[in-house]
């Protein structure tokens, strides 16, 4: 059996944090994985900006809900639906995610969940360290076969751990420092990488 895990932000969504960033126009929020790879120290960071400028959950609720997916996403995500078990592995919070959710057509999410009080986000909590990779090997225990999609340093250590990894239209400083993994930059290019990758012809 093989299964498909895809990165949610930069994939399949735009990154969440940049739209708050340019909504709100604080400059210092477009930080991402991309910038720091120590994903504590960038929560850290945001968290304490967003008490700094006074930003509610509601705030960002709002942003979110004006995002949609990225062009070309949710074709491709059906089409990936049809021919594999699809579970999506993100370091996003389900507080942020649901209205994406929704116009994804509810896929299955693995990722994290926030600590809020009166509207104010005072924590993060991971549902595990090392989430993405531990959930590919956790998989590996059910005997499934994994093929991997994501576009940042959070996604390095799944791709690893997976049977192929796969980089989605990925920074420049991610493919130089990690050439082991094939490179997609369209959705069309990603199906082919899938059906590559796939020991079943799809
Ligand atoms: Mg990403």
């Amino acid at each position: 059996m093989e299964l498909a895990c895809l990165d949610l932000e930069g994939v399949l969504v735009p990154e969440i944090w940049i739209n708050v960033a340019e909504r709100t126009g604080i400059e210092a929020l477009r930080l991402t994985t991309r910038d720091i790879p120590d994903y504590d120290q960038l929560m850290r960071r945001r968290l304490g900006l967003l008490d700094q400028h006074g930003l509610k959950l509601s705030d960002i609720q709002r942003v979110i809900a004006d995002m949609g997916p990225v062009e070309g996403a949710h074709e491709f995500l059906d089409w990936l639906r049809k021919r594999f078990q699809v579970v999506i592995l993100s370091d996003t919070f389900y507080e942020f995610a649901v209205p994406l959710m929704r116009q994804l057509g509810w896929p299955t999410l693995f990722c994290h969940r926030l600590e809020v009080v009166d509207d104010r986000v005072v924590n993060y909590v991971l549902r595990q360290v090392d989430g993405k990779r531990r959930a590919v090997r956790a998989f590996h225990a059910l005997d499934f076969r994994v093929i991997a999609a994501g576009d940042s340093y959070n996604d390095t250590a799944m791709l690893a751990e997976a049977e192929t990894g796969i980089l989605f239209r990925p920074p420049q400083n991610v493919i130089d420092e990690f050439p082991q993994f094939p490179v997609a930059r369209t959705f069309e290019e990603l199906r082919e990488q899938f059906r590559k990758a796939s020991v079943r012809s799809l």
